[in-house]
């Protein structure tokens, strides 16, 4: 079984690097912002704020996050319920980042992630993966950007789909929840000492995937 943790901030462009590279490789793709997403908008439905601690590891107990792989992707259920679809807007971005660093949160998606791990050769995608939660994956790469960067590609992204951009509030929110993820007590985002630093200011998209599928077969001993 290979491993391949990818962590970085906000629109670092992991989540369509990794799949594509993930595709090539024949790995899973996993991505964990999905469960956080997932976790942070049920939570906001139930009507919790991340400041209830206790209520939210309550609401835990009862809940269900699954995930379903097909050749289109990766699907989150929540409770049996596709909610792929509904957690790609900005307030879920800011749920997944406010719930995320309640402990109980991250416990509770730990397992889940491992296990997907040690059934398969994975590409899995998030903040703390190199870190935390596959500690001992073949290969680790942090991929970043700079703030602008990063930004203006994820106006262009809302653009392509018709949805209105507005490049300094997206800047701005982007620097925030980056501030947010690195700086909480627990699973901060941070770069493992063995990971591999890709600044993907510049690069193309399939250049950020051949260094993927690069690094994935030089260490992770994959000769696909
Ligand atoms: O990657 P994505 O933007 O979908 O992640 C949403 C949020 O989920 C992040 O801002 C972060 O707070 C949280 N997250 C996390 N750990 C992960 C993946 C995501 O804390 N492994």
């Amino acid at each position: 079984m290979t491993a391949v943790a990818i962590d970085g901030p906000a629109g670092a462009g992991k989540s369509t690097a990794a799949r594509a590279a993930a595709k090539r490789l024949g790995f899973l793709y996993v991505d964990t912002g999905a469960m956080y997403r997932a976790v942070g908008c049920h939570m906001r439905a139930l009507g919790l704020t991340a400041a209830e601690e206790q209520r939210v590891e309550e609401a835990l107990k009862g809940l269900e996050v699954s995930l379903r792989f097909s050749e289109e992707g990766q699907r989150v259920l929540v409770n049996g319920e596709d909610v792929t679809g509904s957690i790609r807007t900005p307030e879920a971005s800011r749920a997944a980042s406010d719930f995320s660093a309640l402990p109980c949160v991250r416990r509770f998606l730990f397992d889940l992630q491992q296990d997907l791990a040690r059934r398969s050769s994975v590409i899995m995608d998030g903040r703390d993966i190199g870190t935390v939660v596959l500690p001992w994956a073949q290969v680790k790469i942090f991929l970043t950007a700079s703030p602008e960067e990063r930004a203006r590609r994820r106006c262009e992204e809302m653009r392509a789909k018709g949805e209105q951009a507005d490049y300094g509030e997206i800047l701005a929110e982007m620097i925030k929840r980056d501030y947010q993820d690195s700086h909480r007590a627990v699973a901060p985002l941070r770069p493992a000492p063995d990971a591999v630093l890709l600044d993907t200011t510049g690069l193309s998209l399939d250049e950020v995937i051949d260094r993927i599928v690069g690094l994935t077969k030089q260490k992770g001993g994959v000769t696909a």
